[in-house]
């Protein structure tokens, strides 16, 4: 079906999920196959049985062939467990057993295989965490490079796309995305996608400037359209005017500008301009991103999620696996502190020998610390891998979602068992090491001097308690206009943490996106925190900031905003004061 042409200067916005300003040209990148479903008859079905059986081989062919490819290429090494991944889901039983199990009932492979597809898309569309639930994307890329071997579509390799392109594409795999060439493309735009999608990762990762969750841009736009794309605020304007052009070409200059000016920080230290040292360090997902930390200078890991640990495979990582993990994350963070959030799943998706039943609230269910009390053994194991790693470096111990003493003292005394049988069993580690909670919930915060008695730190995490405070699901789109950081009642939630915190002479750490926000650095640190844990290539930015205020301008600008009754308010006072403060930075659209 043709497409008409497209109108000058058509804007769209999506989900920014890479900075970076890309101009060029569309190159459609289409891998979508045309699925024929249809019933078969019976003597039909060992022919088709074997139809899907080759195509599962020719998958792990391709794939331990982009495997190679990916290996010789220095770069790209760290991101290898993506295909490990896929090639593991080409062992899963529910995926392949499934398919199957559809195809003796009467169905076509293709028909077979997208319906046990749909079947995995509802289980994953449950998962209350983001990052989990995005994983759908991994076994949707290996659905459709299965559906595409079963119809006959021939790969095409996204190495092929011409110079100078910016990829739109219905959803890019992280597959082809870690085979772009940066100095071919220029960024890529997708209908689908979310901000912490194995694809957003790498896009991040590979400087590539991203949009991603267009819904369908496919549909608008043809090869050679012109288009500009702004990784930062997810605009995407289609066929842009002389002027657009020129708009966006000075941006991009200034993007660049400020990208290597930025690079001037790194070696700088994390002071205010009253010599108050704020630590900046990394949140990690992945073990291999401790890379990107250390690149954006990060002082060691403020956050490691180690549910990641856990993710796209049939058993658990046992304690010598994470032991290793561990220690390798510690031997680079070279001495600095590396804070180990114990296992935060929502549910059993992820823990199949576990059979859990499903939950209809599982944001408020058996997640995190809960989880891991309750079943015991995994976290058992896990406490150990990291007690013992704690001899290979500075490690801090976080529980994730406390809300009471009782559950905290529970960890503890777990805590203590683990470290007698290690003792008895002459096994090496660090009997001081720190031990923290995450404050996300309501309950924490009222409680926290309370908590605070108990704990060597708390680290808040704003992405949970936004969402329990204001009861706001963080997921769900409907309601995102009330998920507010500004909220008064979190600004209270914070000063009332960081308070507490203060009174007990415990460390205060913030680890939710809102760390790595540079208009709120005054504000946290006018509250009391003097750690912020973020996404490490927001930490450049958020330093430029930091040392150019006081902790004392901060401590007033609160006491200010504590006043006001609105976010709105409280929002305006903050951008005019860092307007203000900082015209250079906070004058300007941002880049
Ligand atoms: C948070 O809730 O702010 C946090 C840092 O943890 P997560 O996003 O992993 O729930
Ligand atoms: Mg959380």
């Amino acid at each position: 079906m043709g497409k008409i042409k497209v109108a000058e200067d058509t804007y769209l916005v999506g989900i920014g999920v890479s900075p970076g300003i890309g101009i060029g040209e569309v190159s459609l990148f289409d891998q979508r196959p045309l699925v024929n479903q249809a019933l078969i008859e019976t003597k039909e079905v060992d022919a088709e049985l074997l139809r899907f059986q080759q195509a599962v081989e020719r998958a792990r062919d391709q794939l331990k062939k982009i495997k190679l490819a990916v290996s010789r290429q220095q770069h790209l090494r760290e991101h290898l467990y993506i295909l490990d991944t896929h090639l593991l889901i080409l062992e899963d039983e529910m995926l392949v057993g499934g398919t199957e199990k559809a195809i003796r009932a009467q169905m076509n492979a293709e028909g077979a295989l997208t319906q046990v597809l749909e079947q995995l898309r509802a289980l994953f569309d449950d998962i209350e965490d983001e990052y989990l639930r995005e994983r759908r994307s991994d076994v949707d890329a290996v659905g459709e490079r299965l559906l595409r071997i079963l119809s006959g579509v021939s790969e095409r390799s996204i190495k092929n796309i011409g110079r100078n392109s910016l990829v739109v594409a219905h959803n890019l795999s992280p597959t082809e995305t870690m085979q772009m060439d940066r100095s071919h493309i220029l960024g890529f735009i997708t209908d689908k996608g979310g901000r912490t999608s194995h694809t957003a990762i790498l896009a991040r990762s590979l400087n590539i400037p991203a949009v991603v969750g267009l819904e369908s841009v496919t549909s608008m736009v043809f090869d050679r359209v012109p288009v500009i794309i702004d990784g930062s605020s997810g605009v995407v304007i289609l066929n842009p005017s002389e002027k657009t052009f020129e708009e966006y070409r000075e941006r991009q200059q200034s993007y660049e500008y400020l990208e290597r000016e930025l690079d001037d920080y790194l070696d700088l230290s994390a002071v205010t301009t009253d010599q108050v040292h704020i630590a900046l360090r990394a949140n990690l997902e992945i073990a291999s991103d401790v890379e990107q930390a250390k690149k954006h200078a990060a002082e060691g890991i403020g956050l490691y999620r180690t549910e990641f640990l856990y993710l796209g495979r049939s058993e658990p990582p046992d304690e010598e696996e994470q032991y290793q993990s561990y220690c390798e994350i510690l031997r680079q963070a070279e001495g600095e502190p590396v804070t180990i959030r114990t296992l935060d799943i929502g549910g059993d998706k992820f823990v199949p020998e576990l059979n859990l039943e499903d939950e209809s609230n599982p944001a408020m269910g058996l997640r995190a610390i809960r989880f891991s009390l309750y079943e015991g053994r995994l976290f058992k194991i896990q406490l150990r891998a990291i007690l013992r790693a704690s001899s290979c470096g500075q490690v801090r111990i976080m529980f994730p979602m406390i809300s009471g003493v009782a559950e905290i003292r529970a960890c503890k005394k777990i805590l203590c068992e683990i470290q007698a049988q290690l003792d008895r069993a002459g096994i090496g580690y660090d009997p001081d090491l720190a031990i923290g909670v995450m404050i996300e919930t309501p309950s924490a915060v009222m409680i926290a001097p309370l908590l605070a008695l108990e704990v060597d730190f708390f680290s808040v995490g704003t992405n949970d308690l936004i969402q329990y405070f204001l009861a706001v699901d963080r997921g769900n789109e409907h309601v995102a206009y009330l998920y507010d950081p500004l909220h008064p009642a979190i600004l209270r939630a914070l000063k009332a943490t960081c308070d507490a915190a203060k009174d007990a002479g415990i460390g205060v750490c913030i680890c939710g996106e809102m760390a790595g926000e540079s208009l709120y650095t005054l504000v946290l640190v006018g509250l009391g925190f003097h750690e912020l844990s973020m996404n490490p290539g927001c930490i450049p930015r958020v330093k430029r900031v930091l040392r150019q205020i006081s902790k004392q301008d901060g401590e007033s600008l609160v006491d200010n905003l504590l006043l006001m009754s609105t976010s709105k308010e409280v929002s305006a006072a903050i951008e005019k004061e860092m307007r203000t403060r900082l015209p250079d930075i906070f004058a300007q659209p941002p880049i």
